[in-house]
Parts: structure tokens; C-alpha cells; sequence
């Protein structure tokens, strides 16, 4: 039967409330009523911008370390310093080498871990904050809602349907069962984040893959209240080693905010060799070493969350252009690995598509060939200039830890060149080490309660929730993979990587089968990206579900 859906026609549909979506959303409103104002041609109305995030509130799904560097967010909102929810001013910073009982700390910061001039933030309140001026500039924003497919029209994309409301796990319609809107728009933005499932649509389905496969790291990152005194607000570190092997690319941090919280974390790249390395394992050990230690012992977890970065960098982006359609921020890969940063330059290239966007409205036209103004842009701006000056960086680190500093020492002497140029990456997934049949862990790791924590704990503390009974978003194309190949070649990394224990083998017919405890899930997307056979696919659960990383 095919549904009756109630059909919106809208000039733009922004997918994602993150920097990168608001901030394309908020200039080109800005850009709609300078051109109102002065009469322009046809005349335009920010009222015709729609955008859609599956959060329950804008910010629920953000997290980040976060430093920011203010330079996009300046000449987007120029007097932001004014109102923006700002956590501190960078006071201090450091760069440490860990062994297992002690730091060593760098006699000099390395310049990408340099800080001075940017600014500690929560992301969540960041974009909650941008969110109220895109709904001032007359935007309409809806929360709560997810794209769930693309609307195709030919090679073209001409909007998306959100998801249904209502469905049971059996996929029967509920009492209050409410069908997805049919959302059509000339310009579909797209501002997912990293691994976003439609990003990941178009992408295949138009060939817009990069020179570069995408490699991806996964972030965990814990927020905690400690004693008074413990650590200066705006103080910075970044650690490198222990408790990651040399053949791993990661580290970790601390950051000091105000009123004596810190933000502590690891990332890990997801390219390890190991299939039974657990990121969230490491990460509560990596709080028991005594540079750790002394600053949260005595003081309480506060919230929790996990999400995967894009590490690609500039050789991994998409063609970041398609008629109907932009990708923007994380989704088109344009995070600085090197600098750990990316606020900045989503925000840029939410603005540089913001005025593409523009243009393609004035003249009526938003094929591909209007829309590939976009990448020019970037060609011309100063995001070009940053990544292309780090656009070999993470795949120096192919090979481990010292060849990376190696390579990267190089990089930084020839502009980003270095020995190979382009230096080609394979997907993560592909880097696993076959290790035959192993039985699924019988315990698994517990914490003390106090600095560490198992997994359900800081599931707890991600305020993650979602409707029970509405089908699986996480989708498995065939369990007997799982069971018959996986369980026999990597041991079902699944019951590792995941941050969020979702993934559990279970005793079943003599044997193992996966139990999938969907309800926790932080929407960090790793099982999408880590899995060795591809055949997890993360879509979007009925929008409101999902974390709520208020202040993080
Ligand atoms: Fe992340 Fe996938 Fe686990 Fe959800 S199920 S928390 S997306 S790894």
C-alpha cells in the first residue's frame, strides 16, 4: 500500500543542526535579507530555509573535545565574543608523552597543539546558542526529525523523505503511527557529521568517493566536576602513547573548563591492526595513569558520549557537489586531523555554501554544474590553504607512531608534501589482523566505579534514550556472517569497538549468535565504519532518540 505523505516544498533542507548546517543556514539568511533589502531579484525568504535535526533539542548529538579556533565563527557572527556560551579562553597549554607511570612533557608545544587565541567550548551549547539566531533570522528549524532517504531524480537530488513515526520492532504501524514528510527542496545541504547515512548514499550511488577512502577515529570523552584547584580553566594538554601502542594513531586530553569541570578523552584512529582492541577499555585506563589521575580522583563523572571523526582529510573528500545537492563540514572531510580541529572549518564551509546556495537561487538554477561553484570556493578560501599544508598527515601514520612523527616532520618542512605525494589510504576495516577463532570475552571490564567505568555506566551518563519498540537501526545484512565467518576469522570486533555495549555475542543452538541492544546506542557510527565485512548499516532511528550531550 503506498502511503499518503504530506508534501513541503521548501527553497533549501539542511540535514543536520551541527556548526556546519546552522552556519550555512544563518549567512545565507543574512545574504536573502541583504538582497531583500536592496531590492534583488526574485526576492527570496529565509522562511524558504528548512533545517532538520533527529536530536530531541539542537545540540543533543554534539560533542566534541572541543577547542575552537574563532576564526570562521568571526566572520560569520563578528561580535560573537558578546553572547556566545564560551567555556574559557586557551590559558595554558602542553604536550606530554605517556609511558605507563610517567609524563613526559615536550620542552616545546608542537605547533598544530598550540592553542593560544582559541577558545575551550561546548559544542552542544555552541550550536545551541547559533541555533537561536538562525531561528531569529526567520529559519525554520525542526528537531526531532531525521532524513531518512533522498528523493533522486535522475543524477539529481530533489529532497528526502523523513522517517516514519510510529512503527513497531515488527514494522506494524502503532496507534499513533505518523507517515514522513516528503520534503522537496532545490538545494539539499548536507550536514550529517561524520559517516551521515545519506551522505553515504549519494556518495555511492554518484561516485563521489575521494582520491582517498575515509579513515576514520573514534573520540570518547568523558566530562567530570573534580575538587577545587585541580586544574586552571582554559588549561590544555594532549598526551601521546600510553596506554596505545606504537603501531597505534591516538592520544589523549584535558582540557580545564570553568567552574572546576574537565573534559577528558581519547582518540583512537580506527585503523588498528588488533580486532579485539576495545577503545573504551583503553580510554578508562588511560584515566588511571597518575598525570590522569591526580586531577579527577575525588571528583565525579558527569556525562559521557562517543563519536567518530573524520581523519581522511583532503584527499579523502567526496566531490562535495551533486545537482540538488552540497556536502559540508565532517560529511565532506574537511577536518584537520593534524590540529584536531574542525568547528572552524565546517563553519567556513557552511558559509561558502551558503553563498553558492544563493547564487543558484537567484538564477534558478541548481544543477551540478551551478552547484560546482561550491568546491571553487574552497579552492579559493582559507580552508584550502590548511588542509593542503596536511593533506599527507594521517596517512604518514600508516605504518605507526615514529614513521608518522617521522613523515610529519617532513610534511611540515615541504608544505604538506612529503615524500609521497598523494599518499594513498586504505579504509579502516581493511587493517584488521585475522586471528582465527576466538570465544566471546566472559567478563567484561567492570571499572571501580570511582575513575572507571563499564560501558552501560557511561551509557548512563550519555542520557541516551529512544523509543523501544520501533524496528532495529541498526541493520545487519546477514547474521551468518556474523556467526559463521566473523566469529571464525576476527573474533566479532563488533563486542569491541562499540562504545555503547549494543553489540553482545550470546549462547544460541550451541553456539554464538549477536544480541543487539539498539536502545544504547550514542549514534557514534563506528559499527558502520569498523565492521570487517561491511554489512552494518547505521540509519537513523525515530528522530528525538539518541544521546542528549547538554554541555558537553
Ligand atoms: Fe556507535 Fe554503532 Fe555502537 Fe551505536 S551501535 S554506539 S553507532 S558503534
Amino acid at each position: 500500500m503506498t502511503l499518503e505523505r504530506e508534501r513541503l516544498d521548501a527553497d533549501v533542507l539542511i540535514v543536520g543542526a551541527g556548526p556546519a548546517g546552522l552556519a550555512c543556514a544563518l549567512h545565507l539568511a543574512k545574504l536573502i535579507e541583504r538582497h531583500n533589502q536592496a531590492g534583488g531579484q526574485p526576492p527570496l525568504s529565509a522562511e524558504n530555509i528548512y533545517v532538520l535535526e533527529k536530536g530531541r533539542e539542537i545540540g543533543a548529538h554534539q560533542l566534541s573535545g572541543a577547542i575552537m579556533d574563532p576564526r570562521a565563527l568571526t566572520e560569520l557572527v563578528p561580535d560573537w565574543e558578546k553572547t556566545a556560551p564560551i567555556e574559557s579562553a586557551v590559558t595554558g597549554d602542553a604536550a606530554y608523552v605517556l609511558t605507563s607511570s610517567r609524563a613526559w612533557k615536550l620542552p616545546i608545544t608542537p605547533p598544530p597543539l598550540r592553542n593560544h587565541g582559541n577558545y575551550v567550548v561546548s559544542v552542544s551549547k555552541l550550536v545551541k546558542w547559533l541555533g537561536g539566531l538562525v531561528e531569529k533570522a526567520g529559519v525554520n528549524l525542526f528537531t526531532q526529525f531525521a532524513g531518512a532517504r533522498l528523493i533522486y531524480e535522475g543524477d539529481a537530488v530533489a529532497g528526502l523523505f523523513t522517517e516514519d513515526k510510529g512503527v513497531n520492532k515488527d514494522g506494524q504501524h502503532k496507534d499513533n503511527f505518523t507517515p514522513g514528510y516528503e520534503l522537496r527542496a532545490k538545494v539539499t545541504v548536507l550536514a550529517e557529521g561524520p559517516r551521515g547515512s545519506l551522505t553515504k548514499d549519494v556518495v555511492q550511488r554518484l561516485k563521489l568517493d575521494g582520491l582517498n577512502p575515509q579513515v576514520y577515529g573514534i573520540g570518547i570523552k568523558e566530562l567530570w566536576e573534580v575538587p577545587a584547584g585541580r586544574i586552571e580553566a582554559g588549561y590544555v594538554a594532549h598526551t601521546l602513547g600510553w596506554p596505545l601502542d606504537s603501531s597505534m594513531y591516538g592520544g589523549g586530553w584535558l582540557y580545564g573548563l570553568g567552574n572546576n569541570r574537565v573534559s577528558v578523552g581519547m582518540v583512537v584512529s580506527l585503523d588498528y591492526h588488533d580486532p579485539r582492541f576495545d577503545p573504551h577499555q583503553a580510554f578508562q585506563k588511560y584515566k588511571t595513569h597518575p598525570f590522569i589521575r591526580h586531577i579527577l580522583e575525588g571528583g565525579k563523572l558527569v556525562r559521557y558520549g562517543a563519536k567518530t571523526l573524520p581523519y581522511g582529510g583532503w584527499y579523502s573528500m567526496p566531490r562535495p557537489y551533486a545537482g540538488g545537492a552540497l556536502i559540508i563540514g565532517d560529511s565532506a572531510s574537511l577536518l584537520n586531523s593534524q590540529r584536531l580541529k574542525g568547528i572552524h572549518t565546517a563553519i567556513k564551509s557552511g558559509m561558502l555554501a551558503a553563498e553558492t546556495v544563493f547564487e543558484s537561487l537567484k538564477a534558478g538554477d541548481a544543477s551540478a554544474a551551478a552547484l560546482s561553484a561550491y568546491p571553487k570556493k574552497i579552492e579559493q578560501s582559507w580552508i584550502r590553504k590548511e588542509l593542503r599544508a596536511v593533506r599527507n598527515f594521517h596517512q604518514g601514520f600508516h605504518n605507526g607512531l615514529y614513521a608518522g612523527l617521522f613523515h610529519a616532520g617532513i610534511q611540515l618542512v615541504t608544505g604538506g608534501r612529503g615524500l609521497i605525494d598523494p599518499m594513498r589510504a586504505r579504509a579502516g576495516h581493511e587493517e584488521y589482523g585475522k586471528i582465527g577463532r576466538v570465544e566471546p570475552p566472559q567478563e567484561r571490564f567492570k571499572g571501580d566505579g570511582a575513575l572507571t567505568f563499564d560501558r552501560l555506566t557511561d551509557v548512563y551518563h550519555s542520557g541516551t534514550r529512544h523509543e523501544e519498540d520501533q524496528p532495529s537501526h541498526l541493520l545487519v545484512t546477514d547474521l551468518n556472517i556474523c556467526i559463521e565467518r566473523c566469529s571464525n576469522e576476527y573474533g566479532n570486533p563488533c563486542q569491541f569497538f562499540c562504545p555503547a555495549a549494543v553489540y553482545e555475542m550470546v549462547k544460541a543452538d550451541g553456539g554464538w549468535k549477536p544480541k543487539i541492544n539498539a536502545s544504547n546506542c550514542v549514534h557514534c557510527k563506528t559499527c558502520d565504519i569498523a565492521d570487517p565485512y561491511q554489512i552494518i548499516e547505521w540509519v537513523p532511528p525515530e528522530g528525538g532518540g539518541g544521546p542528549n550531550y547538554e554541555g558537553m
